[in-house]
Order: structure tokens, then C-alpha cells, then sequence
């Protein structure tokens, strides 16, 4: 009987926390946790593909750049999606290979580094929304948008930030080489940060754009080329709520597909965090899979065995 499949998406956040200062022992720690959770889960008997975000590693790569550009070019946001995918890629590999030794489980772990089709005409690109690395004042901001054509915005009390679009992943450029080691039973991390966000261009070729693409739609995108039962996804919050950080705030523990879309039309999860998160889990679920879960981390297999998070189903 085949594996029951299952594509796990970890969150930048929870892999970078909040308040810690992103050295590599902190990161190393975090992901030592979710690699222990995601060997419990292979010990289950499930097959695994594991995707992530990037956005907090992706910010401090841009600052970097930015603190050294009168000493080295600074690089692309598409190479510094790859570098993070490489560098995120690099610890899940070690830590889950490590991982899996301890719970006496012999499976093979590799990153693909992905690109991820997007349209060129979409319409993400004449409304840049995801703001992404550093915070400038407005002196700066003025000069990087004239220098660089970058979009800034203004985030109250904090100063202004870059914005690029977000659009919607179309499908993955390695999706052959992902499937064919997933069904050959290796435990595949691909598409990290939703993966480069291309184009493509006459001939074939592939252009990397200045964009991101939510992790969480490319999750979808990777557990329906999978075949993939389960979609989950791990965040730093235990479960979704209605009227989350507001007065009358109520944790979710189970809806149907209609449910997630009435809270979705009533506002309940918004674009850029949460949004995505239920659009994918509405999406996967529509097209064939059985349970979308969203949960915290530290609850990853717990949720899988119905005992913690969010549980999404038809
Ligand atoms: P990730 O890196 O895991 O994708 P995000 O910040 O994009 O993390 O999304 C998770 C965040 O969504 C939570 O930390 C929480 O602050 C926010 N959020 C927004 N709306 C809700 C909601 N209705 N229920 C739970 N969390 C919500
Ligand atoms: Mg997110």
C-alpha cells in the first residue's frame, strides 16, 4: 500500500521567531524542533514534502546587501530567494538527516531549489503589496525610488518600506525532478519562499523578477502535483480564529470548505498572513484533497492525528 502523502509548510516566523536576533545556532534550533516533529510524522508512515517561507531570512539577506552595496553589487531579490532557499534548504537537510538517524528511520532528504512560474501580466505586478527588508527614513525612501524604481510604503510609526508584488504561482519549473524523488520515497524540501518567482520569455527562457510568491499557494501548487492527502500548515499561532486580536476572539477548531470561505468574504483572515493560508487550504481541499490543517509548530504532529489546530475539510 503506497504512503499517505503529506506536504508540510513551515513558516519563515517559526523558523526565525520574533524578538530573536537570527543567528545561526537560533535558526539551527528552530529548525532542529520542526525537523524532530517532521520525523515523528515520517515515522507515522507518511511521505513528506516540506516547503517554507522566507520572509524574515530574506529581509536580512536585502539588509545585508543593502549595508555593503558601496563595497559589492548588491544582488537581485530573485538570487537572494535562491540564497535563502539554499540556506534554509541547507539546516532542514542536516537537521531532519540527523533527525531521522535518532528515530532509526533510513530515508533520503534532499532540496530542490525551485522556480516558480508566474504570469508576466498578472495583475500582482500593477499593485505591489508584500513589503520586504529593511525599513528606510524618508529621505531614503525618496532616493531608493528614484534611484531604483522601488516602490516604498509608509508603515505608521516604523518608516517606509519596499513593496514588490505578489503574484500567483502558475507551476513549478522542477516539479518533474520533485515528483519523481517524492515517488522514489525521498523526503523532498522544495519550493522554500514559494520559490523564485520567473517569467517566461520567447524561447523558452526563464527570467527570475523582482516579486515574491506566498509560500502558502505554492503549498497547494507542490501537494497537488504530489497527490498529496494532507496539506499542513505550520505558523506561530495554535489555531485559527474569528475576530483574531480582537474583543470576541474564538479559536477555530474544525470547518467545512463553505465556512472558511464566509469568514474569508466577512474579512476574518487577511491578506499577506492568514489569507493565503485558507485560500490554499480552499483550493487543495477543492481540488481532491482531504484535510487542509493549520497549526503552530510545536503541535505539527499532534495536529496530524486530529489532536491540535485547525481542520479544514469538504
Ligand atoms: P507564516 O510565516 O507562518 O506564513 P504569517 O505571518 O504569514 O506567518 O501568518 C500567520 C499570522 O497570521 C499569525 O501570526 C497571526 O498573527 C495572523 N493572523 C491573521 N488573522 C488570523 C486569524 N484569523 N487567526 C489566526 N491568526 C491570524
Ligand atoms: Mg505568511
Amino acid at each position: 500500500m503506497g504512503k499517505r502523502g503529506v506536504v508540510i509548510a513551515l513558516g519563515g516566523n517559526a523558523i526565525l521567531r520574533h524578538r530573536e536576533t537570527g543567528t545561526a545556532e537560533e535558526q539551527a534550533a528552530n529548525v532542529r524542533r520542526a525537523s524532530h516533529e517532521i520525523a515523528g510524522i515520517v515515522g507515522e508512515g507518511y511521505a513528506v514534502v516540506i516547503t517554507h517561507g522566507n520572509g524574515p531570512q530574506v529581509g536580512d539577506i536585502l539588509l545585508k546587501n543593502e549595508m555593503a552595496k558601496d563595497v559589492l553589487p548588491p544582488m537581485p531579490l530573485d538570487v537572494c530567494g535562491a540564497e535563502s532557499q539554499g540556506m534554509i534548504g541547507y539546516l532542514l537537510q542536516q537537521s531532519m538527516q540527523e533527525a531521522l538517524t535518532a528515530a532509526g528511520i533510513g530515508c533520503p532528504v534532499a532540496t530542490v531549489l525551485t522556480q516558480t512560474l508566474v504570469a508576466g501580466d498578472d495583475p500582482a505586478f500593477e499593485n505591489p503589496t508584500k513589503p520586504i527588508g529593511p525599513f528606510y527614513t524618508a529621505m531614503q525612501a525618496r532616493r531608493l525610488q528614484e534611484e531604483m524604481g522601488w516602490r516604498m510604503v509608509q508603515i505608521p510609526r516604523q518608516g517606509y518600506r519596499r513593496v514588490v508584488p505578489s503574484p500567483r504561482p502558475i507551476a513549478l519549473m522542477e516539479g518533474e525532478a520533485i515528483l519523481r524523488l517524492f515517488l522514489a520515497g525521498v523526503i523532498v524540501i522544495a519550493a522554500g519562499g514559494g520559490g523564485v518567482p520567473v517569467v517566461a520569455k520567447p524561447g523558452s527562457m526563464l527570467r527570475g523578477v523582482e516579486a515574491v510568491v506566498d509560500k502558502d499557494y505554492t503549498a497547494a501548487l507542490l501537494a497537488r502535483l504530489v497527490g498529496a492527502i494532507d496539506l499542513l500548515i505550520l505558523t506561530d499561532v495554535e489555531r485559527v480564529a474569528v475576530n483574531y486580536g480582537r474583543p470576541g476572539q474564538q479559536d477555530i477548531h474544525e470547518m467545512t470548505v463553505a465556512e472558511a470561505r464566509d469568514h474569508l468574504a466577512a474579512g476574518q483572515f487577511p491578506p499577506g498572513s492568514m489569507g493565503p493560508k485558507i485560500e490554499s487550504a480552499i483550493d487543495f481541499l477543492e481540488a481532491g484533497g482531504e484535510r487542509a490543517i493549520i497549526a503552530s509548530l510545536e503541535q505539527a504532529s499532534l495536529a496530524l492525528s486530529g489532536r491540535a489546530g485547525t481542520l479544514i475539510h469538504r
